[in-house]
Formats: C-alpha cells, structure tokens, sequence
C-alpha cells in the first residue's frame, strides 16, 4: 500500500510496487522491491531520496543492475532507477560530458563516433555509467578512474558536488561512492583524439573475446570474484575442479568459472550457496579466500557477503 506522503510524488514520477528484483537485474533472481521509481530528473531524484529518509523508508539507486544479487525476500524499500532521466551526453572537444544513466555501451559508441580513444574497454560492460563509477569498472587493461576528470555527486544531505578524478579515492572496483552513499549524476570523462578505424577495430576485438569466453547467453552478474593478487579466480576455481559445479539452478559457468550462470530458476540463496562453496573450496586447495565483487541486496540495503 502506498503510503500518503508518497502519493504527491507518484503523481509527479512513475512509482510502481511490488517489483521484482529478477525484472530489474541481469542475474533475474530477487524477489519484489516494495516500490521502483523513475525520477525525470536530478532533483526529483533528490527530493524523494530526503522525503523517504525522513519517513524511515530505505532507498536505493540501481543502474542496469549488472552487479548486483538481490535476496529472494526482496527489498522493503524504494529502488531509484534513471530510466531516461540523467541520459544525456555531449562531446566537448576530447571530452564527453555524459549522465549518470547512460549505458557504457552507448557512451563508448558515441566516443567511436567523436573519433575519441580511451573507452574501448568499456564497449562490453552490460551496466549504466552511475553503476561504472560506483565499481570503477573496468576490462582488459582500461578502467573508469583513467578516463574520469570528474563526478558531479549528490551528496546524503542533498547537496550537490562536483569532484575531481583525483578525489575519488580509486581502487580495483573501488570508488569514493562506496564510502559515502553519494549518488553519482553526471561525469566528465577525458579522452584523446584516435583514429575510428583503430577504435573501432579494437572494440570488435574485446567484444569478439566476450563473446568467445564468456557464458553471455545466459543471466549473471558478470564476475562474481574480484580479481585476487597475482592469480586469476576463474583459474583458481578451475583448478579446485568447480566448473560446472550446479546448487539448484546456480551454476558455475562451463565456459567461464569466473561466472556463476542462472540456469532458470536460480535463487539468491543458492547462488550464496554455491558462492560459499567456490571460497571454500578454493581457499582449502590453494590458501587464497575468493572476495566477492557482486554486490548483495538484502531485505533493508546492501549487505555484506557472510
Ligand atoms: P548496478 O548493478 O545497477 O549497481 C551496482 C552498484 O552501483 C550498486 O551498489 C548501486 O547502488 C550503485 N550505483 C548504480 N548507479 C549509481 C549511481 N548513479 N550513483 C551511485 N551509485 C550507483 N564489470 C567490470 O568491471 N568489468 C567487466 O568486464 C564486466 N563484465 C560483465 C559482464 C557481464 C555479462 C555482466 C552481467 C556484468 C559484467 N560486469 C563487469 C559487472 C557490471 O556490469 C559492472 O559492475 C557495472 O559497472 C555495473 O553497472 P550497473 O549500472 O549495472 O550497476
């Protein structure tokens, strides 16, 4: 039921209940998110993050959902999403002044377009640029904080900022929006003058390997392991002999044993399940604890992997 003081705001946005978390992200696991809005703009966006934490509602930004795994009890909160809004981008010389809810495909079309080298790796990257900086996602070399020159945040108290690259305190799939719950809405993103033959070339190339090594014909969240110190955890998990390892409907990928693939009616308590198995697995053979990269979406918020 949708509560009075949000009433005002659904006349204004799309606001929609008992959403299913599998609709909204790319493994199709979750269950329903009590509501879904789809702000129009920034400020939208920003006065019904206050009204809800001032009613005690929680309140999450999604972007393409690429990275996440919602919990099977779903969300008893309020799921932001970008839809159309915050979608504009604009070439300005090197650079490209892009929205938050852009996809990194579109983005690096438009790069090929200006003739501007730099985001070949993100062509593949199935998420939103919000998402991208979030993760400081990155493929074969290239990742966000080497292209970013700067965010436009919104900050927990509303207020609107705009940081440089060198503030966001990078790391692998680490971004100061980790630290602080600021959302990201727009970027600035530096690039150099390329040839589009070369660029274009380059982005067939990573997407040809995508295609060939990645279980893309099935629903996942990408990697679900960070990458660990000087190994691979696709190899690691080869090794522990868990390709093809099945719990219910989760599976690992026997293409790729980075991935974990939704065979059908996977649930996010059998993806944990298996999650738990890989780590354990592998850590008894090789000594190396596997964290992992996906995001969990419990009940009331992000939640930690136990
Ligand atoms: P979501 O999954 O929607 O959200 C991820 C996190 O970002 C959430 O915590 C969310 O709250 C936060 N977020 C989203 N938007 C914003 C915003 N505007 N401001 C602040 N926070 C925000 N990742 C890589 O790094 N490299 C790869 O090569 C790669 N390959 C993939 C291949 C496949 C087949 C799949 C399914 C995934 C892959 N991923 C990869 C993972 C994923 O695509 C990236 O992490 C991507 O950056 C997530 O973007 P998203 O918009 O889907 O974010």
């Amino acid at each position: 039921m949708m509560q009075p003081w949000l009433q005002p705001w659904a006349e204004k946005m799309r606001i929609r209940e008992d959403v299913p978390l599998s609709s909204l992200t790319s493994f199709r696991i979750g269950g329903p998110a009590d509501f879904a809005a789809y702000p129009a703009d920034a400020g939208q966006l920003a006065g019904l993050r206050e009204d809800c934490s001032r009613h005690g509602l929680p309140c999450l930004i999604l972007g393409r959902g690429s990275n996440i795994l919602a919990c099977d009890e779903g969300y008893r909160g309020m799921v932001l999403l970008l839809g159309d809004a915050l979608s504009q981008m604009r070439v300005e010389g090197t650079e490209i002044r892009a929205g938050a809810g852009v996809s990194l495909s579109a983005l690096s079309r438009q790069a090929l377009a200006a003739g501007l080298t730099g985001l070949e790796f993100a062509g593949g990257i199935p998420g939103s640029l919000g998402g991208a900086l979030y993760m400081n996602a990155g493929a074969y070399g290239g990742e966000m904080s080497q292209v970013v020159r700067e965010v436009t945040v919104l900050t927990e108290a509303g207020e609107v900022r705009v940081l440089a690259g060198e503030e966001m305190n990078w790391g692998y799939r680490h971004s100061l929006l980790q630290e602080t719950g600021w959302i990201a809405l727009e970027a600035r993103l530096a690039l150099t003058e390329g040839q589009p033959e070369k660029i274009r070339e380059t982005m067939q190339d990573l997407a040809g390997r995508r295609r060939s090594r990645q279980p893309l014909e099935w629903p996942s969240a990408g990697s679900v392991f960070k990458r660990p110190e000087g190994a691979f955890a696709g190899q690691l998990i080869e090794e522990a002999g868990l390709k093809g390892c099945r719990i219910g409907d989760a599976q690992v990928s026997e293409k790729h044993a980075g991935f974990i693939i939704n065979r059908g009616e996977a649930t996010a308590q059998e993806v944990q399940s298996l999650v738990r198995l890989v780590q354990d697995r592998v850590e008894e053979r090789s000594g190396i604890r596997l964290e992992p990269e996906i995001r969990l979406l419990g009940p009331l918020g992000l939640t930690d992997w136990k």
